[in-house]
């Protein structure tokens, strides 16, 4: 699949948040599916929020650069509540489907269920797998 033209590019920092999208959310050199200066292959559309701003960054080092404070991870009493996004079809996923990767919503939505599939359980969309390997960064274990 070929990557789309990715001309379009913000660099959003506090308190401002790019109002390309609904939810809060910044990064350096953002495209339109949240691909950063950092992180910018074709599967590299997933963002993710932390719990210290509540607001969403295509990855840690885009979190350091827009923010002057300290990245906390998003805390595991809230692994219920929204914290990905899809930047291809906007869905906010919580922590726990995303980390599953399996669960509820994947069933009810008729998508296949593979477990370790790295996809959109909304809209397939391939995610990398290599972020989940580094989940630590972003969710508290
Ligand atoms: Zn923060
Ligand atoms: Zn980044
Ligand atoms: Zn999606």
């Amino acid at each position: 699949m070929a990557t789309p033209p990715t001309d379009d590019r913000r660099t959003t920092t506090a308190p401002a948040t790019d109002d390309r999208f609904a939810v809060p959310l910044r990064g350096v050199d953002v495209d339109p599916e949240t691909r950063c200066a950092h992180w910018d292959g074709a599967v590299d559309v997933v963002a993710l929020r932390f719990g210290c701003c509540e607001t969403y960054y295509p990855c840690d080092a885009c979190h350091d650069a827009a923010t002057d404070h300290e990245a906390e991870q998003w805390p595991r009493d809230r692994f219920d509540e929204p914290a990905v996004r899809c930047g291809v079809c906007g869905a906010t996923l919580s922590a726990r489907e995303y980390l599953d990767g399996d669960g509820e919503a994947q069933r009810a939505s008729g998508s296949r269920a593979k477990p370790d599939d790295d996809a959109c359980p909304r809209c397939d969309a391939a995610f990398n797998p290599g972020c989940r390997r580094h989940r630590d960064r972003y969710f508290e274990a």
